[in-house]
């Protein structure tokens, strides 16, 4: 059962016929004029519309603002070499998205209206879809409370909306990351593994005294015993280790990303051993100095990989000795499924 395209009326087509994209055109550097919007109320989802992006009402004691009561997902569509625009991994962002909504007491986006959702904004917004090799049309849905509270309950009327960003590649150079031995982005049984705003707010401190000290972002380790490798603040990470593909096991404190996901897959699929296994800091820091560990790098869907060059543990930096190279191999072999000049054999992109 799928939902029919939003009709684009004549002063939403007119913001999009005006609408000046940013020359050089970077990543995220400018949201789009088209915004999806569907209400949750009385029990129920109501139809969803397209209108043009601005400023939305919110009632300032929403849930939203004063609990967290929101989620959200960040996705992309392709339109490179394809006759038409293509969401990568629509129906994993669908799930995830489910998932974050079940844990924050949100009623779910059905499928169909997710669905409805992507596809209408990437037919809204064909004429500003950038379709150079690394281009996209970035999304980002939400879903979040409306409703005012004063003692710390559930909303029982939501919103979910769509923005868009029409984006060149994220030019991604080598990070420098520095271990986490003090804050925690995640709690056992708390919400790191979903996709939830208050994640992000909470670590901000970490990335701004990282950057005071010279290191680009803090990479977390896991909150019981501060001994393991978990992810960087938006992004996971994975190692080359003797030719190897290993990436930390989701411990239920880090984000499942669906890029970490699909670079297993491809990995495998290129005969590599891909492995997921709790891995110790001290460990990766020691195959780092020796050269066992080639590569180290971070993931997601923004950058889909981004090289880390060096680690640095309180006094203790090792540096990587290959930066990028089987990394940019993996990057490539997924946007030519992306872009569609590979052959889709795990049926990742789904025509808008
Ligand atoms: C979004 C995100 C990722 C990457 O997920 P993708 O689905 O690959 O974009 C990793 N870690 C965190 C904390 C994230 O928020």
């Amino acid at each position: 059962m799928s939902l029919p395209l939003i009709e684009v009326d004549a002063a939403l087509q007119h913001a999009i016929a005006n609408f000046e994209l940013p020359q050089p055109l970077s990543f995220g550097a400018r949201t789009g004029p088209v915004l999806f919007v569907a209400d949750y109320r009385d029990g129920q989802w109501q139809p969803g519309e397209l209108v043009e992006f601005g400023p939305i009402p919110l009632n300032p004691a929403a849930t939203a603002l004063q609990f967290g009561q929101q989620c959200f997902e960040g996705m992309k569509v392709f339109w490179v070499a394809q006759e038409q625009p293509a969401a990568f991994r629509l129906p994993a962002h669908i799930a995830r998205m489910k998932r974050s909504a079940d844990r924050l007491c949100m009623p779910s986006v059905p499928a169909e209206l997710f669905t409805q959702g992507i596809a209408s904004m990437a037919h809204a917004m064909k004429p500003l879809i950038p379709r150079g090799s690394g281009d996209s049309l970035y999304l980002r849905p939400m879903l979040y409370g409306c409703d005012e509270r004063y003692p710390v309950a559930s909303a029982e009327n939501f919103r979910f909306a769509i923005v868009c960003s029409p984006s060149g590649p994220y030019f991604a150079k080598p990070i420098r990351v520095l271990v986490e031995r003090t804050g925690s982005r995640a709690a056992v049984g708390g919400t790191g593994d979903i996709k939830a705003g208050g994640n992000y707010a909470g670590s901000l401190l970490a990335t701004q005294r990282c950057k005071q000290a010279g290191f680009d972002q803090p990479l977390w380790l896991d909150p019981a015993s501060r001994r393991h490798v978990e992810e960087l603040s938006a992004m996971n990470v994975a190692a080359i280790i003797d030719g190897e593909f290993h990436t930390p096991a989701l411990s239920g404190t880090i984000l499942a990303g669906i890029t970490r996901d699909s670079l297993l897959t491809l990995a495998r699929d290129r005969g590599m051993v891909a492995v997921e296994r709790s891995m110790a800091v001290d460990e990766l820091l020691d195959q780092i100095a020796s050269g066992r560990c080639s590569e180290f790098f971070a993931c997601g869907t923004a950058a889909i990989l981004n090289p880390i060059s060096a680690v640095a543990d309180g006094e203790r930096v090792v540096q990587l000795r290959a930066v990028g190279q089987q990394a940019a191999v993996l990057k490539q072999a997924l946007l030519d499924i992306q872009e569609g000049r590979a052959s889709d054999a795990h049926g990742w992109m789904s025509a808008c």
